[in-house]
């Protein structure tokens, strides 16, 4: 599926029936599978064969979906999770232990600074933040001796901050370690991160990939980039024998296409067992067949309702990276030329309680706590996702009390700026 565009590996990618077998992806709704023998199965116990043995580490039905979404990326290979927040941790967890140090942009998704900030540090791994638009010189400093990873986010969630990918990726090299970027807003149908040399992709696929609300869900896609062995004193875990599998070595055995994705999936799954189900697969599936038409219609009605609010007297401001004046609208001119993103930022002159009061009149658009869906979805980060923060950590993450994440879907146009201006009109 390689050579194909966009559109038809959405469609048509990781799966391709033989003759008399089933059009759509078969659901392998099974836990586990059958061998002849005990040599056979010890086999894939010492990972000298590849094949299936139990749903926990790996299962047909999301390996064929995987390999659709590692097409998409332009990856040598790919894993689901049952979540964004596994996919990120599995990520991470995969290269840097106890004792270890990652860099990672200010500005990402509340979830995944907590899951860093808090959970990852009590298990001893330490983090920097760095703000996404700092000079090389700041970033630079940023790593230490036993930094083994950068993490930032395409387009973050909600700040909507864009990434410097090649930025990063220079700071990332020139320390010897891989840059890891969750291009769950984008999307591979508007960016590919490996292209400007981001090493590793996550998602949460939950978001715009499944795009109807139907099933959580996480994706990892390692580009095969990253040279481990030759950096083989900052990932023994890659690069010198793991006792749990009989002494293999996952960059000599695997290569370097194969390491990363084989180690996680031999160890972490293994060990943790935040597999999706095959079922949410299959959702997943069919969610990845429209990609390539919904993203376009999100963006335009994301930019549609940008200009809007853009020249209303209540807001305050407008963040939205595909708008003309956006401080990041350089940015998407080079990484995401064909759109962004249909989430929309903005904020109220008359600060948090207008904020409030504007989301209750809302009729179309629905308070959740998700994003980047077909149906249009709006939430106020600082009394929900990132309640957690003091102010100060909120400046930071690029919030303030008053934003309003506004998450476009692909009803008409027209009718979510109606259902808008009837909402401001209270305020
Ligand atoms: C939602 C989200 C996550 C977490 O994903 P879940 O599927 O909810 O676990 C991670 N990163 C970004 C950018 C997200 O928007």
């Amino acid at each position: 599926m390689s050579d194909y565009k966009m559109s038809t590996k959405c469609v048509q990618g990781g799966y391709t029936p033989g003759n008399g077998e089933p059009r759509q992806i078969p659901i392998i709704q099974s836990t586990t599978f059958k061998y002849t023998t005990s040599e056979d199965m010890g086999k894939l116990f010492d990972l000298e064969a590849s094949g299936y043995f139990y749903t926990r580490l790996q299962n047909p039905t999301n390996d064929m979906v995987a390999a659709k979404i590692c097409d998409m990326e332009g990856g040598a290979a790919a894993m689901l999770t049952s979540s964004g927040q596994a996919a990120n941790f599995y990520a991470i967890f995969n290269i840097a232990n106890c004792g270890d140090h990652v860099v990672a942009s200010s500005t990402i998704y509340g979830g995944t600074y907590n899951l860093f900030h808090v959970t990852m540090r009590k298990m001893g791994i330490d983090f920097t933040f760095v703000s996404p638009d700092c000079s090389e010189e700041e970033l630079n400093a940023a790593f230490k001796p036993n930094t083994k990873a950068v993490f930032g986010e395409t387009i973050a969630n909600p700040a909507l901050t864009v990434l410097d990918i090649e930025k990063f990726a220079r700071a990332a090299h020139a320390h010897g370690v891989p840059l890891i970027v969750d291009n769950t807003f984008a999307t591979p149908v508007n960016c590919r991160p490996f292209e400007w040399g981001c090493d590793i992709v996550t998602h949460s696929t939950t978001k715009y990939m499944d795009g109807h609300g139907a099933g959580v869900g996480g994706c990892i896609v390692d580009s095969g980039n990253f040279d481990w062995m030759a950096h083989k004193e900052k990932f023994p875990g890659l690069c010198t024998p793991d006792d749990s599998y009989h002494g293999i070595t996952y960059a000599e055995k695997f290569g370097q296409g194969g390491a990363f994705i084989t180690k996680c999936t031999a160890q972490l799954m293994r060990d943790f067992g935040s597999i999706q189900s095959p079922q949410n697969a299959f959702l997943l599936n069919l969610g990845l067949e429209s990609l390539h038409v919904r993203m376009p219609r999100h963006c335009e009605n994301a930019l549609a309702v940008a200009k809007y609010l853009k020249s209303h007297p209540k807001i305050s401001f407008v963040t939205y990276p595909g708008l003309e004046g956006d401080q990041y609208y350089e940015l998407t001119r080079k990484y995401m030329p064909n759109g962004t993103c249909g989430v929309v930022s903005f904020g109220f002159k008359g600060g948090r309680s207008a904020a409030e009061t504007f989301m209750k009149h809302l009729r179309l658009a629905a308070i959740e706590t998700h994003v980047a869906d077909a149906r249009t979805c709006t939430l106020h980060p600082a009394s929900a996702t990132h309640r957690q923060m003091n102010d100060e950590e909120l400046t930071a993450a690029g919030i303030t009390p008053d934003l309003v994440r506004f998450s476009c879907g692909i009803e008409d146009a027209a009718d979510l700026i109606a259902d808008i201006e009837q909402a401001l009109a209270q305020v």
